[in-house]
């Protein structure tokens, strides 16, 4: 008779320990069975995380700035803060090629507090040059839920006391991550009162319960999502979303901002839609953070957004 072979203890706690990885990551009150394909995964996975983990000490990490514009009148309203990773190897990543990775891993929380903190030196900086610019930072759900994330902005804020905490803004992704909205609104609650900070709605229209969002969360503005600006002369779609962004903000008395807008030609619809307040490549793109005082200086709206009206 084949002999079965022992089973080695440690690669058995191992195992259930990831498939009870695997499980918590699809929610609560879930199980899952390990199974090989899973490990693999997880084992590249958490390479991928130790990667950044020494990417952070490395200093490889570092925030762009993209401006934000009333494109009827020219005035930049802020800048979004976004990560890059310069990879010593490869080239400058995007978020999209490292962040995902990190969904419900607590290193997002320590990248998440590395990217609060720079973009405050970076605010405190820019005030040494006579430049006051409103900072928008992304929040990933999981850092917002953090027991002591207010406090812990508070302490922040208080380490750069020349910086009037109403200049920062913290971007919250509508999304499934945020479905526990009593949470969330609370700590929105509190860190609105405790430190003066707002909120926005980040990529608004890509979730499934935008008008419970609207309810329930105490943000001040809605950024809507880039998503609704492609093809937007064919897409009546689009159109027609886009427009009832822009009502429902009114109607829950919402500041209202729109991104992605790569064109002239859609910075023209947007005017007329009644939605000046944008962000996107024909304002500018990200960039590194000393180009930003170049392009405050030489920043004019396009010509053909001058002179157009909110049409009814
Ligand atoms: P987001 O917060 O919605 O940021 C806007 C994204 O759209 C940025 O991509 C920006 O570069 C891009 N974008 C801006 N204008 C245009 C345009 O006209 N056309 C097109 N096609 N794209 C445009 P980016 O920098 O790659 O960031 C992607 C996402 O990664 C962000 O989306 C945000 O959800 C996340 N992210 C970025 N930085 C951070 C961070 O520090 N923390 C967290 N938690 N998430 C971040
Ligand atoms: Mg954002
Ligand atoms: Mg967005």
């Amino acid at each position: 008779m084949p002999q079965k072979k022992p089973v080695d203890i440690d690669i058995l706690i191992r195992q259930a320990d990831q498939a009870m990885y695997q499980a918590k990551l699809t929610g609560k009150a879930q199980y899952r069975i390990f199974n090989a394909e899973d490990g693999n995964k997880l084992r590249f996975k958490y390479k991928l995380i130790e990667g950044m983990s020494q990417a952070l000490k490395n200093a490889e990490f570092c925030l762009y700035y993209q401006p934000k514009v009333n494109m009827q009148t020219g005035k930049v309203l802020g800048v979004e803060a976004l990560i890059r990773w310069q990879h010593p190897t490869k080239y400058l990543l995007e978020p999209n090629e490292f962040l995902p990775v990190l969904a419900g891993n607590p290193f997002m929380i320590v990248l998440g507090n590395w990217v609060l903190e720079n973009a405050l030196k970076q605010m405190e900086h820019w005030l040494t040059q006579g430049i006051k610019l409103k900072v928008s930072v992304n929040i990933d759900s999981l850092q917002l839920q953090e027991d002591n994330f207010c406090n812990n902005l508070q302490n922040l804020l208080a380490k750069h006391p020349t910086i009037n905490p109403k200049n920062l803004e913290l971007e919250l992704l509508e999304g499934g991550e945020l479905n526990d909205l009593k949470i969330t609104s609370k700590v929105i609650d509190k860190c609105q009162a405790a430190c003066g900070v707002s909120f926005t709605l980040d990529d608004f229209g890509t979730g499934f319960s935008s008008l419970t969002y609207l309810q329930k969360l105490p943000v001040t503005t809605i950024k809507i999502a880039q998503n609704f600006i492609q093809d937007l002369h064919n897409n009546t779609d689009n159109l027609a979303t886009i427009k009832g962004a822009i009502k429902l903000a009114e109607a829950f008395e919402l500041g209202v901002i729109i991104e992605g807008i790569d064109t002239i030609e859609h910075g023209e619809v947007l005017i007329k839609m009644g939605c000046p307040q944008a962000q996107g490549y024909a304002i500018a793109r990200p960039m590194p953070s000393e180009e930003l005082p170049a392009w405050l200086e030489t920043w004019q709206t396009p010509s053909a957004w001058n002179n157009l009206v909110t049409e009814p």
